[in-house]
C-alpha cells in the first residue's frame, strides 16, 4: 500500500511545454528565451494534503483520496461546521476518514452524532465496505433507493471484512496511523446488525440536492449503468464532478451483473455526465487518478469501441469463449488487466440477450 506522489495536472503541462521545443525553434530564439527553456522545471507545488488519511486538497473546502490500493475514491466536502463524505472505503479504513471529516468540522467523535453528511455513489463493496462506521455517527446518510437492499445484503462481507482488516493492513505497507482504525472496526464489527451500514435515506431515480453552508451538492442518477443504483455527484459552483464508477481512469472497468450491469446504460450515464462538465471541471472518477473531463471522453470511446467490437464478433458468429479472449488497441495499457474477460463476458451476454 505505498503512497506514490501524483504527477499534478500543471507539472504535467510544464514537462510537456518543454518537450515541445524543437531545435530549431530555440536557434530562431534570442538569448533570454533560451535561458529561459533551458531554466530548471519551475518546482511545481506537489497539490496541498490533510488529515490522517492523506486527503488532496482540490479547493478550500473539498478534498478527495485517489489511490488504486485504498478501494473507490472518496470526496471529503467541509463548509460551516458540516462535513460531507463520498464513500467510505472500506472498514478498515473508515474510521480514519471519519476522525479527519470530525477534524475538518472540530467535531468531536465520541459523541452519537455529528453534522456529517454521508453519500455513496453505489452499493460495491470497496465503496461502502466503512459506511457501519459512519452511518451511526452521520446525522444523515443516503445512497440510491436500488442500493439499500444490496448494502444490507452484504452484512456478513463488511462483518468478515472489518475482522480482517488489522492482518491485512500488517501485510502492507500502509501507515501505522491506520492500526488504530482498523482494530476498532473490528472490535466494533461483533455489535453490527444487517441495519449498522444502510443510509437513512433513499434517493431515487429524480435526484437529490443538498447544500452545505453555500456549497451545492447535486446527486443525480442516469439509469442503470455500472449498476443499478450509480450516483453521480456534482459541486456546480466549484466545477467538480464525482462520477462513482462510471469512470474507471486508466483502467478497465468491473462489470457486475448481478448488479444488473449494462454497457448501453453505462455508455449513456457516461453521456449525461458529461454535460455536467466544461473543459475546467475536475473529475473524480471511481478508481483512477483525478484528471479532467478528458476522463468521462476516454471511457465513452472505451464503451463504444467495446460494443461495436463484441457487436462484430457477434454477427461473424465468433464463439463467446473466444470473443473473451480477445484484447484490442483501445484497451492497450489499462490496468485491473483481471476483469478484461469479465467485462467482454459480461457485455457479449447483454448484446446478445
Ligand atoms: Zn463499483
Amino acid at each position: 500500500m505505498k503512497t506514490t506522489s501524483p504527477i499534478t495536472r500543471r507539472r504535467f503541462m510544464n514537462q510537456a511545454a518543454l518537450g515541445g521545443v524543437s531545435i530549431a525553434a530555440l536557434a530562431a530564439m534570442p538569448t533570454g528565451a533560451i535561458a529561459r527553456v533551458f531554466q530548471p522545471t519551475p518546482q511545481v507545488d506537489e497539490p496541498e494534503r490533510v488529515g490522517v488519511m492523506n486527503w488532496r486538497v482540490l479547493q478550500p473546502g473539498v478534498m478527495a483520496i485517489a489511490d488504486l490500493s485504498l478501494g473507490g475514491n472518496t470526496m471529503l466536502v467541509v463548509a460551516d461546521g458540516k462535513a460531507l463524505l463520498v464513500d467510505t472505503k472500506y472498514a478498515y479504513l473508515a474510521g480514519g476518514l471519519l476522525k479527519d471529516a470530525a477534524d475538518q468540522i472540530q467535531a468531536d467523535i465520541t459523541k452519537d452524532r455529528i453534522e456529517l453528511t454521508l453519500i455513496n455513489t453505489h452499493h460495491h463493496g470497496d465503496h461502502t465496505g466503512g459506511n457501519a462506521v459512519i452511518v451511526p455517527i452521520a446525522s444523515a446518510s443516503y445512497a440510491h433507493a436500488n442500493a439499500l437492499p444490496r448494502i444490507r445484503a452484504q452484512h456478513e462481507k463488511y462483518v468478515q471484512g472489518a475482522k480482517a482488516g488489522p492482518s491485512q493492513l500488517a501485510r502492507t505497507d500502509a501507515p501505522e496511523a491506520y492500526m488504530p482504525f482498523a482494530k476498532a472496526a473490528a472490535d466494533a464489527s461483533s455489535t453490527w446488525t444487517e441495519k449498522t451500514a444502510v443510509p437513512k435515506i433513499a434517493i431515487n431515480s429524480s435526484g437529490h440536492t443538498l447544500r452545505l453552508g453555500d456549497i451545492v451538492i447535486k446527486t443525480q442518477h442516469f439509469g442503470a449503468g455500472h449498476t443499478d443504483n450509480d450516483l453521480v455527484i456534482h459541486l456546480p459552483e466549484q466545477n467538480i464532478v464525482h462520477t462513482g464508477d462510471l469512470v474507471f481512469n486508466g483502467l478497465h472497468p468491473y462489470f457486475d451483473p448481478s448488479a444488473n450491469a449494462t454497457a448501453r446504460g453505462w455508455l449513456e450515464s457516461l453521456k449525461q455526465t458529461r454535460k455536467l462538465c466544461n473543459a475546467e471541471t475536475t473529475v473524480i472518477p471511481g478508481h483512477g487518478e483525478i484528471a479532467g473531463p478528458e476522463i468521462v471522453d476516454t471511457q465513452i470511446s472505451f464503451f463504444e469501441q467495446l460494443i461495436a467490437s463484441i457487436q462484430g464478433e457477434i454477427d461473424k458468429g465468433t464463439a463467446k469463449e473466444e470473443v473473451v479472449k480477445m484484447s484490442w488497441d483501445f484497451m492497450d495499457g489499462l490496468g485491473f488487466e483481471q476483469v478484461r474477460e469479465r467485462l467482454i463476458d459480461g457485455v457479449y451476454d447483454e448484446l446478445t440477450a
